[in-house]
């Protein structure tokens, strides 16, 4: 695997291998990685040629000063877990590299909904800075295809929105969730967590296919109110629980008038922040969508 810290020295040794022929995936990360990471990379590497790996701790994402200060930076770590996946480039740039003085690298789009509900109403500014640094990195790194989780829907929704308000051509793979043996989505999140906690945060992905298993039979109000209250024990703190349009981030009412629904949630527990989710309705049109998108771009 090689590292790269610098954009020049990146970019010269993928239009060498563009040149050759080779396809590129992206898989754009802050680090601290896990199985779920590793997932991603696993994806790219059945399907491109090249993967390109970025560790880089945004610091425009974060809200909060003291969670980017928290944030972990186990790069050897990581390096070694890239190594074994079979990543052919990792990126490690510095943050003037990503933002270097006098360059605009501010994205000024308007996502609408997509940036207002769920975690925009509790994280202000965060997509925004999200959408420049993966706007960002996608100018650097020139993908023929971007690898990102499902684990973060929402951001998933925005980036496939950046694409098509941008025009890239770019392939975008939503890949699905990796989960610990007791259902708790995989995060760097979790580590902070007590044994206990760990073990009793299980119930967020229980409540998530309790909501799958009722959401035709039991209205909607009722059933974001009864995940809540279900997710209400111990140290746990619900942030929201929403069942929403799988693209358009709408409440959904009806679920009958939605092709695609899915259910997202936010839980406190111990200072740290948990984020979790589970397509109710039209897993395949989902991905469908997304190639649509593309399709659109291209014709
Ligand atoms: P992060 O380093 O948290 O910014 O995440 C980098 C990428 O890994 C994002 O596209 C995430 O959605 C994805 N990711 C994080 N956790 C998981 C998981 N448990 N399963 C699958 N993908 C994940």
């Amino acid at each position: 695997m090689l590292i790269f810290k610098k954009v020049a020295d990146l970019q010269a040794f993928i239009s060498q291998k563009k040149a050759n022929g080779a396809s590129i995936g992206f898989i754009p990360t802050m680090g601290a990685l896990h199985s779920g990471h590793v997932s991603l990379v696993e994806k790219a590497l059945e399907e491109e040629q090249l993967t390109v790996v970025s560790i880089f701790v945004n610091p425009t994402q974060f809200n909060d000063p003291e969670d980017l200060k928290k944030y972990p930076r186990p790069f050897s770590k990581d390096a070694q877990k890239l190594i074994k996946a079979g990543t052919s480039v990792l990126f490690h740039p510095d943050v003037e590299e990503v933002y270097p003085p006098g360059l605009e690298t501010q994205v000024n789009l308007d996502f609408g909904r997509l940036t207002r509900v769920m975690e925009g109403n509790f994280r202000p500014g965060h997509f925004e800075g999200m959408a420049n640094v993966v706007s960002r990195l996608l100018d650097i790194v020139r993908p023929d295809s971007l690898f990102m989780g499902q684990k973060d829907f929402q951001q998933l929704t925005i980036v496939k929105d950046m694409i098509r308000q941008q025009g890239r051509r770019i392939r975008l793979v939503a890949c699905p969730i990796i989960r610990e043996k007791n259902g708790l989505a995989r995060s760097s999140r979790n580590e902070r967590l007590s044994e206990e906690a760990r073990e009793k945060a299980s119930i967020i992905n229980k409540t998530l296919e309790w909501t799958s298993e009722n959401h035709l039979q039991t209205p909607i109000n009722e059933l974001q109110r009864e995940a809540l209250e279900k997710m209400e024990v111990g140290p746990f703190k619900p942030e929201y629980f929403s069942i929403v349009d799988g693209y358009t981030l709408e409440e959904v009412q009806d679920p009958q008038k939605h092709e695609t629904i899915v259910a997202c949630t936010a839980v406190w527990v111990e200072d740290v922040r948990l984020i979790d989710n589970r397509i109710l309705k039209g897993k395949e049109i989902l991905r469908g969508k997304i190639q649509e998108n593309l399709q659109s771009v291209e014709s």
